[in-house]
């Protein structure tokens, strides 16, 4: 992402959470990376910056309404916790007989899945 529209998006960050200097040094340094397609994990974000999780999500959803991110799910087993590498972005997306390749157990839709976000603008 570029330096200047990173500076503007924690500016206003700051501006509704608490940010600390430290951890606003952080997220200038992870929005560095961020690239057009590059996935967002909210757990990742979360104990980079040492915010609860709420706060993960108010970050998130704010850069989503400005624009830069998608909401996409990363289909995780439940019942033996493994991702299956698999990105959809609506939870219609995934098949209905969608089966775990570890333990066989029938994917559903809202128990195995966790959100992430994609980057859909770096500029
Ligand atoms: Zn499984």
């Amino acid at each position: 992402m570029l330096e200047t529209t990173s500076l503007k998006l924690i500016e206003n960050l700051t501006k509704k959470h608490k940010l600390t200097e430290y951890q606003i040094d952080l997220l200038s340094k992870l929005l560095k990376f961020w690239r057009k397609g590059s996935i967002v994990y909210p757990g990742m974000l979360k104990s980079k910056l040492h915010i609860s999780i709420k706060e993960t999500y108010d970050i998130l959803e704010y850069m989503l309404k400005e624009g830069f991110l998608e909401r996409n799910f990363e289909i995780y087993c439940s019942k033996c916790n493994k991702f299956k590498g698999k990105i959809v972005r609506s939870l219609t997306d995934i098949p209905e007989d969608c089966c775990c390749e570890f333990c066989n157990h029938e994917i559903d839709p809202v128990t195995d899945t966790i959100a992430i976000y994609r980057v859909i603008k770096d500029e």
